[in-house]
């Protein structure tokens, strides 16, 4: 009743710049069987069995969306932490640590009916040298008649305890309203577009057959759109309908009136480039499939990447092209095209207008990949499985772990990786490679940041 998961997850038409910082991660801590874990089932909503009666057993996943007043955030139970630190003390105190590190708000639960013990004390002498808010649980106080049990509390110097039963969720609205409090300053999320035309722009460098393909689109679907409700085109975009559906043409005037090769200079081409793939949110980059792949087309490919813009490649002049010429195109597939296998790519011709119409199922399918959120506790599993099927390698007689992942935004998906240490460049490539291989994420780059504690 009080927690609900509400759909925080759910793709949305994010704006490609939308200042999505990472989504803040909330830790729960303390000793075995307290109750962390059915507090965090109440945080997510949820009352799957992730509560286990053995005590100190090592939880598979970790880390989990949940939302209060419409605030996303990740909450870690760090159960499963630290699974081979000696000591009890120890452990919880390494816990605590990690939880400083790693969360934006650490939430520190004590049995409020057994009352402090060493342990607990030892994780809130941790949590008292500050850098992050904390706040104090006294769980399983199931009535009023216990509360007197948790005011005991206040000796950890931690501030008020708060009394909860977080098996009968007494208590634990105002903790989550004290939690969300204490989340740190995020930008509003941008309203997810109301169904309004995607963007996309058609870029290449001069000739390869932009104004021929644009021409060949809006006349192939008759309809150029003048105009569609509640939205504002730019006077030098069109509107357009390709394959079913409106699409928002970025920067056509340029195309049209020939812009960059009527002025002569290629710089103000590659501006107007730019300023085209940054207004984007598919990018298709046209190429001369008739003449060698050329280092302008890999920097419009690199900026299109960098500007984490969805990608389509399409090679046009495709009637041009013969048995010789498509041997030799492979080859420079292979060699210049590597970083960016993942990007949907098309043989078509302006001209006689083969594949033309698979251009916009193309569109669609980068945009889909753009716009793919990995639920964190799907994520977390995956990344448990990962590791324990390919640990990173030992380095210097210590194996950095991963603790836990989430993704910190769409458009494109961005993942930061939460580590004991700092990873090899080689194995956040192998992630990076495995993400791909098992979410997908066809026709959008993705990025990967490490946070390694201290
Ligand atoms: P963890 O090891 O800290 O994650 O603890 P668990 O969530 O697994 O809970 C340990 C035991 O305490 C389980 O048997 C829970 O049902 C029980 N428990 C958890 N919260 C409460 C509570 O608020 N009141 C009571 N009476 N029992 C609780
Ligand atoms: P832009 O500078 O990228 O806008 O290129 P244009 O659309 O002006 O095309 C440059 C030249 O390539 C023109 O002569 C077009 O007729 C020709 N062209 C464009 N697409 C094709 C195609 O698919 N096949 C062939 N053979 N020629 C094409």
């Amino acid at each position: 009743d009080l927690l609900s998961d509400d759909g925080f997850g759910a793709p949305g038409l994010a704006l490609p710049d939308q200042p999505t910082g990472p989504v803040p991660v909330v830790a729960v801590v303390g000793r075995p069987n307290v109750g962390k874990s059915t507090l965090v089932n109440r945080i997510i909503g949820r009352r799957q069995a992730v509560v286990q009666d053995t005590p100190g057993v090592t939880r598979d996943r970790v880390a989990y969306d949940a939302s209060w007043n419409g605030r996303p955030f990740t909450v870690v139970d760090t159960g499963g932490w630290e699974p081979d630190a000696k000591g009890r003390a120890a452990a919880i105190a390494a816990q605590a640590e990690s939880a400083m590190q790693a969360a934006d708000v650490v939430v520190l639960v004590v049995d409020g009916v057994v009352g402090s013990t060493d342990t607990d004390e030892a994780a809130a002498r941790v949590l008292q040298r500050g850098g992050k808010p904390v706040l104090l649980v006294a769980n399983k106080i199931d009535n009023t008649r216990l509360e007197s049990d948790a005011a005991a509390l206040w000796s950890l110097g931690l501030g008020e305890p708060l009394p909860v039963s977080a098996l009968h969720g007494r208590g634990s609205g105002d903790l989550l309203d004290l939690v969300v409090a204490k989340l740190p300053e995020q930008p509003a999320a941008a309203e997810p577009g109301a169904g309004g035309p995607r963007r996309v722009a058609l870029v290449g460098r001069p000739n390869v057959g932009k104004s021929s393909l644009l021409n060949k689109l809006t006349k192939q679907d008759r309809a150029v759109v003048d105009n569609v409700a509640g939205t504002t085109v730019d006077p030098v975009d069109s509107l357009a309908e390709i394959g079913g559906q409106t699409w928002q043409l970025v920067d056509t005037a340029g195309l049209r009136k020939r812009v960059g090769t009527a002025s002569g200079t290629e710089y103000y081409a590659s501006l107007r480039t730019n300023a085209a793939i940054d207004a984007a949110e598919v990018v298709v980059v046209l190429l001369d499939a008739s003449e060698p792949i050329s280092e302008q087309d890999q920097r419009i490919l690199t900026k299109v990447e960098e500007a984490g813009r969805a990608l389509v490649i399409a090679f046009n002049k495709w009637d041009l092209v013969d048995e010789d010429r498509r041997y030799f195109l492979a080859r420079e597939i292979e060699r210049d095209l590597r970083r960016i296998t993942w990007a949907p790519r098309l043989n078509i011709s302006a001209r006689t207008g083969r594949a033309v119409d698979k251009l916009a199922p193309a569109m669609r399918t980068a945009l889909a990949g753009w716009q793919t959120r990995v639920p964190t506790g799907r994520l977390n599993q995956w990344v448990t499985e990962l590791v324990q099927a390919h640990p990173h390698p030992v380095r210097g007689g210590r194996q950095p772990r991963i603790l836990f992942a989430t993704q910190a935004g769409i458009c494109p998906p961005r993942f930061v990786l939460f580590t004991t240490g700092a990873l090899d460049a080689a194995y956040v490539r192998y992630v990076e490679r495995r993400l791909r291989e098992d979410f997908g994420f066809v026709g959008s780059p993705i990025q990967l940041s490490v946070r390694p504690r201290k």
